[in-house]
């Protein structure tokens, strides 16, 4: 098997900065399941949830909304992600995404907005690859859209 650039592991330890919650505008996946979740985090029901925090954004994906500066609509500057125990797949997983550990170029390319990479404790090389393989980002999505009993 060849070797991984990450065969060492890496390393990852979240500041809480809020970086990858604000700024440029993106898109966070969500599942039924996760909408759920989330409705049930913030007290609603799934339609309310899906009305006022989610937007379509290819076929049936859908993601969470941005309020006009960009950052997630469950970002809050005091508190932080406000939905944290229930976040979803895409946030859980990250930075540990395919695109980002897919090269030692793209994992530091990222450090330079995330400054929670090569810190803290190190995930090895095998926990690395399960978390990307089910990283929730886009390029996962059909699956996941296809299978949701599995988040
Ligand atoms: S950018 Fe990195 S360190 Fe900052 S909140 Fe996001 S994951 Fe944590």
């Amino acid at each position: 098997m060849k070797k991984r650039w990450y065969e060492a592991g890496l390393a990852f330890a979240c500041t809480r900065c809020g970086n990858c919650c604000t700024g440029a505008p993106g898109a966070v996946l969500v599942t039924p399941n996760e909408i759920a979740r989330l409705a049930n985090a913030v007290e609603l029901d799934r339609d309310a949830f899906r009305a006022i925090y989610t937007r379509k954004i290819s076929g049936e994906a859908i993601s969470l909304r941005e309020k006009s500066d960009g950052s997630c609509v469950l970002y809050d500057p005091e508190q932080g992600c406000t939905v944290y125990q229930s976040r979803p797949r895409q946030c859980e997983t990250f930075p540990f995404w395919r695109g980002i550990v897919a090269s030692a170029s793209a994992w530091e390319s990222e450090s330079r907005t995330c400054p929670g990479l090569n810190r803290g404790p190190t995930r090895s090389a095998n926990e690395v690859d399960a978390i990307s393989r089910r990283d929730g980002t886009f390029s996962s999505a059909r699956s996941r859209l296809l299978s949701p009993q599995k988040d």
